[in-house]
């Protein structure tokens, strides 16, 4: 008797990043005919390369979609209080809907209370208080700032048309930043949820129950293939840069671009997921080109709706 095995679905996230792109810069057309231009504003605080790459990005990004943008670029020695008299001016003006503040700042910078002193409304990040509240209170998604790395897989899981509600969620991670909030709109959405960490005890039985599996951990390659449901969908949030021969022998072997990429720029970016597990999975997001390609799209679409609540 022969058996189907069916392959794994690729959830690409920049097709899918793209789709929510166009379907904002049409409802940004519709609130300038409405009489408004949203807008975000950006600060950015010394000169950390990765962060100026970041901001980049999302300033370019404003532009392609018809949202106005300005930078703050404060240096490094600002004080908290500087900071916290620009973010004033900044929930003051009525131009500007969305406040980023780009993270790390430098040690000296007190970061709660600057996050905490962001008007809620101009949220973007969703990182305040009142909106994690909101979140984990059940308000809807469309209604509330929620952080944009959660939502977009959120928007990945739903257009890929994934099932939720009753699937058995398991996350890897409890962030502020991830773990937490997709772990609130997962429960939200009707999964049950588990949510494991560095302390979780067995943390394979685990995972291994898991139908939708969320690894947001930091760590290349460290959800193996015994630890995945076969079948299950797998979302890698994971971003790591793997820099030695060993492991790009252990995670990519005989893959021909891993190895001019590796070659060429001395290390290649991969997620938190060791590919073997991808391969048994029911559908996964890759790294690069999954969750990682939406967090800049879901700050737009927090921006457009942050414009939009305010004038509601
Ligand atoms: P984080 O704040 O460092 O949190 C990592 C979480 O993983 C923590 O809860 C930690 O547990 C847990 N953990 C660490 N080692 C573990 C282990 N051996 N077993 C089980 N759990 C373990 O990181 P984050 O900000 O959530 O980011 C996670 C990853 O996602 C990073 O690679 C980051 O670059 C990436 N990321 C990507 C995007 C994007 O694609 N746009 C956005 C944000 C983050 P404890 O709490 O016990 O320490």
């Amino acid at each position: 008797m022969s058996s189907i095995v069916k392959s794994p679905s690729l959830l690409d996230g920049i097709a899918i990043a793209s789709q929510i792109k166009s379907e904002l810069a049409a409802k940004v057309a519709a609130a300038r005919s409405h009489g408004y231009t949203p807008g975000l504003a950006v600060i950015l605080v010394g000169e950390v390369p990765a962060s100026q790459i970041y901001v980049r990005s999302k300033v370019k990004a404003c532009g392609e979609l018809g949202i106005y943008s300005e930078m703050h670029t404060p240096p490094a020695s600002v004080t908290t209080e500087e900071l916290l008299a620009l973010v004033a001016s900044l929930n003051a003006r009525e131009e500007i809907d969305g406040i980023l503040i780009q993270l790390p700042l430098p040690a000296h910078v007190d970061t709660s209370r600057l996050l905490e002193a962001v008007a809620p409304a101009k949220d973007v990040d969703g990182f305040h208080p009142i909106n994690a509240g909101r979140l984990l209170s059940g308000s809807p998604l469309e209604e509330i700032l929620a952080p944009c790395t959660p939502a977009g897989i959120m928007e990945v899981l739903q257009r890929s048309n994934i099932p939720i509600r009753g699937q058995r969620a398991v996350v890897i991670g409890r962030s502020n930043i991830v773990g937490k909030p997709i772990a609130a709109m997962l429960i939200n959405a009707s999964a049950t949820v588990t949510v494991c960490h560095s302390q979780t005890a067995d943390l394979a039985d685990l995972t291994r129950e898991a139908d939708i599996l969320v690894a947001a951990i930091g760590r290349a390659g460290l959800v193996t293939a015994d630890m995945v449901r076969p079948g299950a969908t797998i979302v890698d949030v994971g971003m790591n840069r793997i820099t030695t021969e060993e492991e790009l022998q252990r995670f990519f072997p005989g893959n021909a671009s891993r190895r001019a990429a590796f070659d060429k720029h001395g290390s290649t970016l991969m997620g938190d997921v060791d590919p073997a597990a991808f391969a048994i999975s029911g559908a996964y997001t890759p790294v690069p080109g999954g969750v990682g390609a939406l967090t800049i799209a879901m700050l737009m679409a927090n921006t457009v709706k942050a414009a939009k609540l305010r004038r509601d």
